[in-house]
């Protein structure tokens, strides 16, 4: 959920920290271990390296590869058009009565959801033991790229409206006045009138005909995946290259959900951890009904007002910034890793076994690596 003003900087900035942090002595474990020979991005290069990533064209052709291979098994489906005009197209696999949605790219500055999506996808569509197991127990929708147009314009929003998607699925009066009801709570000032009003609303096309797949697919979970800045994790000198996110507060929720939603956080970090060269976070707190995974968590309205009576348990991953060539690999794995784990738990029942609690032990996101740490008068916010 990054804003790209606030990755840019990161990309420049990073030869200059990772010089004074091995200069310091810094360096960390996690850094050289997941990048050897970093720093992620040549000098004097602004902008991630696009060819690292795939095109629409590009995911659109995988798409329609892993169908072919899948004998069956992968079904890919056009659920409509962006704004431009491009097929909005998910892949549907496995069996199961639990129903697990899979979400990248709905940023289009953030790529790698497409990346890792597909890299699932193949995964499970590639057999074994493993795979069998989870697609006996699981139904996947797997949507590679919610927002192509922003995706090809490398913008975070869409093309049409240049709004935020991921801000765009409905938000009615109840979840309002919740809202601030646990303002209140926090003693926070209430919202006023006009944040209602301006909610968009299934502005965009991309909105309605992800709503509706939604509301006809009926997720108990879903993953979000995202890309943030360059942080540190918590206080110390370690860059955290991978954070656990919930949408909402937990007053938001009702209690199932706000354990399901940590029992998710706390399975994929426990699995990153365990690979080793990921270093997992927190997202910090936010409260954003107007979100996709918010939405789908508060059985929000549709484009005409309509309820699906569904509450999803939905969280979103956010891999770190700085992504050239170099860390395409590990940060398109670790959301793979993520993803296996929270599956795994899912199949085999053990998902709710998980002491939720283990969320809070999760390291904070500390703060942002940034030539705007170093140099704020450039950086007007
Ligand atoms: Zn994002």
């Amino acid at each position: 959920m990054a804003s790209l003003r606030r990755c840019l900087p990161v990309f420049r900035m990073w030869l200059v920290l990772a010089t004074l942090l091995v200069g310091a002595g810094g360096v960390t474990a996690v850094a050289s271990a997941a990048t050897p020979g970093g720093p992620h991005v040549p000098p004097g290069q602004g902008e991630p390296n696009r060819s690292a990533m795939l095109s629409y064209d590009e995911v659109q052709a995988e798409l329609v590869a892993i169908e072919a291979r899948s004998k069956g098994t992968v079904r890919v489906e056009q659920i409509g058009v962006s704004g431009e005009g491009r097929a909005l197209r998910v892949a549907y696999i496995g069996t199961g009565d639990t129903r697990v949605w899979i979400q990248g790219r709905i940023h289009g500055n953030e790529p790698y959801g497409a990346e890792a999506s597909l890299a699932f996808l193949k995964k499970l569509a590639a057999g074994g033991k493993h795979a069998r197991d989870l697609l006996e127990e699981i139904t996947f929708v797997i949507i590679p790229l919610y927002n192509p147009d922003g995706y090809e314009a490398y913008i975070r929003q869409d093309t049409t409206h240049r709004i935020d998607l991921n801000r765009d699925w409905g938000v009615d009066r109840d979840t309002f006045d919740l809202v601030n009801s646990v303002r209140a709570g926090q003693g926070l000032p209430q919202l006023p009138e006009s944040v209602f009003d301006n909610y968009t609303r299934h502005r965009a096309v991309e909105s309605q005909a992800h709503w509706y797949l939604w509301a006809e697919f009926l997720p108990h979970y879903m993953i979000d995946l995202h890309h943030q800045g360059t942080y540190y994790s918590g206080d110390s000198d370690d860059m955290t290259t991978f954070s656990m996110g919930i949408s909402l507060d937990p007053g938001m929720l009702e209690d199932e959900q706000w354990d399901a939603v940590r029992q998710m956080a706390v399975v994929a970090a426990d699995a990153a951890d365990r690979h080793g060269a990921v270093n997992v976070t927190r997202y910090p707190y936010i409260n954003i009904p107007e979100g996709v995974t918010s939405a789908s968590m508060l059985n929000a309205p549709g484009p005409d007002g309509e309820y699906a009576g569904w509450r999803t348990n939905a969280m979103f991953f956010e891999s770190r910034g700085g992504i050239g060539q170099k860390s395409r690999g590990y940060l398109v794995n670790q959301n793979v890793i993520g993803l296996w784990a929270i599956a795994e738990a899912i199949a085999a029942g053990t998902l709710s076994d998980v002491d939720p609690d283990r969320w809070a032990d999760i390291p904070a996101r500390g703060a942002t690596i940034t030539q705007c740490t170093k140099f704020p008068q450039q950086c007007a916010y």
